[in-house]
């Protein structure tokens, strides 16, 4: 609940303090905003601080005269104004916590974080709940955020949260009914002061939770085995080979206690897609619900833009938009993912990782590389000697050379493992930039 005999401010003018902000003043209190940045404003946000006592360009001492805190994701939290409202005894909270408060009873509340997979997995379970007729939002860090949907109000029967280590890092009361973690991978460690604890801070999605929640992890991680202190009432676990999971790939299917799930039929590829539908119907199970039904609906669930989404086919030759894998990790995932040697279209902007790590596995599953963009110094010389590979500045040309070289049956991906702000604004823009190409060739070779 709410105590709405508190003073609130928000920190940070971004999405969800936004929200929250309004929120609050619908609910007839009044909050502070706060904002660092003194940037010029849109009109739209203008006139929206035109209803609220606010501040641009400083974190002031006028914060201090508020009891609670709303503060942004953005804001990390060994920052001055942070470390002394701490030291005066303020209570700061996120958003989501901010939104379990105020959220209806009977709103149930399906949260998942992890270093890779939320969006895909929330997406998921969000298709699943919808077509089997339920009343649902999916908010959070996808979309929009959590307390700009009528939550207050009873008749959302789910809320499906997509949540990060930031919005984690302030809750105190946040108690999911499911709260699923999917993996814990190096990410975020210039927020904190080591990988332990952003690991904790991944654990802590169970941390609140009561003996009749659920919780859900990956078998496989070893990270979260290590870094699980807090328990929720029931665990359910899921593997990729683990047979004493609760949900298991077993050949090609997932094995759920007698139930078995054909992988073949799904729409989205590889193992780690594997992993987040065992985690979305795990998370059907928990709420009680028909696992073949859930499943029935999975099948029908297209892969997110720029995660290995198809795109089109053109003369047998397939492409895949695979844009976000902007990190070595995610590379290895799409490459696992087809079961014959693919044209990988590589390259963007540096964020300093060993590309050497890759080529045991490119050598394995790829029949050429096509490298483009900045990185091309560093691919080189990772990968020259060791690996077919045409060198493209232009990335269009690379798409094109890549489309000339490939044989019938066989796919060209784009799965650059680096951030895209060489050529584009955002890994969105080179994801479409490269599905553009793609339908003009396949227009020109249908004029053919
Ligand atoms: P997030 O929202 O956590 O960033 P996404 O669902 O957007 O995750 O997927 C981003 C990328 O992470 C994908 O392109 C894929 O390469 C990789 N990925 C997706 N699911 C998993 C998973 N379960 N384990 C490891 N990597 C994954």
């Amino acid at each position: 609940m709410l105590d709405k005999n508190k003073k609130y401010a928000v920190l940070g003018l971004a999405r969800s303090g936004i929200a929250a902000a309004k929120k609050l003043r619908e609910l007839g209190l009044c909050p502070f905003i706060s904002e660092l940045s003194a940037k010029p404003l849109d009109t739209e946000t203008t006139e929206f601080l035109d209803d609220f006592p606010h501040e641009l360009g400083l974190h002031s001492e006028k914060l201090f005269e508020y009891d609670s805190w709303i503060v942004s994701p953005g804001i990390p939290l060994d920052v001055p104004i942070i470390k002394e409202g701490k030291k005066r005894g303020i209570e700061m909270i996120s958003e989501i916590e901010f939104g379990y408060r105020i959220k209806a009873k009977d709103s149930k509340i399906i949260a998942v974080t992890g270093s890779n997979g939320k969006s895909t997995t929330v997406s998921l379970v969000h298709h699943i709940l919808k077509n089997m007729g339920k009343s649902t939002i999916l908010a959070g860090n996808i979309g929009a955020a959590f307390s700009s949907f009528p939550i207050e109000k009873s008749g959302i029967d789910y809320i499906i949260l997509e949540i990060s280590s930031f919005q984690l890092d302030l809750i105190s009361s946040f108690k999911p009914e499911v709260a699923a973690l999917l993996n814990i991978t190096p990410d975020h460690l210039n927020r904190y002061e080591g990988f332990d604890d952003y690991a904790f801070s991944k654990t802590s999605i169970f941390k609140y939770q009561s003996e009749s929640g659920f919780g859900i992890i990956n078998k496989d991680c070893a990270e979260t085995l290590k870094h699980l202190c807090a328990k929720p009432g029931k665990m359910l676990s899921f593997s990729l080979a683990d047979s004493t999971a609760d949900a298991f790939v077993s050949g090609r299917s997932v094995q759920i206690g007698q139930d078995s799930f054909d992988l073949e039929k799904l729409l989205i590829k590889g193992p780690h897609n594997h992993q987040n539908l065992m985690a979305a119907l795990l998370i059907i199970k928990a709420l009680g619900l028909e696992l073949q039904q859930a499943y029935e609906a999975a099948l029908t669930f297209p892969s997110l833009a720029h995660r290995l989404e198809y795109v089109t086919t053109i003369n047998g030759i397939s492409f895949y938009n695979d844009s976000k894998a902007t990190n070595t990790d995610s590379v290895r995932c799409a490459l696992k993912s087809f079961e014959r040697p693919i044209r990988l279209i590589l390259g963007g902007s540096d964020k300093g990782e060993d590309f050497s790590l890759l080529t045991d596995e490119l050598k394995e599953h790829t029949a050429k590389i096509y490298i483009t963009g900045d990185t091309i110094p560093q691919m080189r010389e990772a990968w020259q000697g060791k690996l077919p590979m045409t060198i493209e500045e232009d990335f269009a040309q690379s798409v094109r050379r890549a489309f000339e070289d490939a044989q019938h049956g066989e796919s060209v991906v784009l799965s650059p493992a680096c951030a895209s702000f060489d050529r584009f604004s955002s890994f969105e823009e080179r994801g479409d930039y490269f599905k553009k190409i793609v339908w003009e060739l396949k227009s020109e070779k249908e004029q053919i």
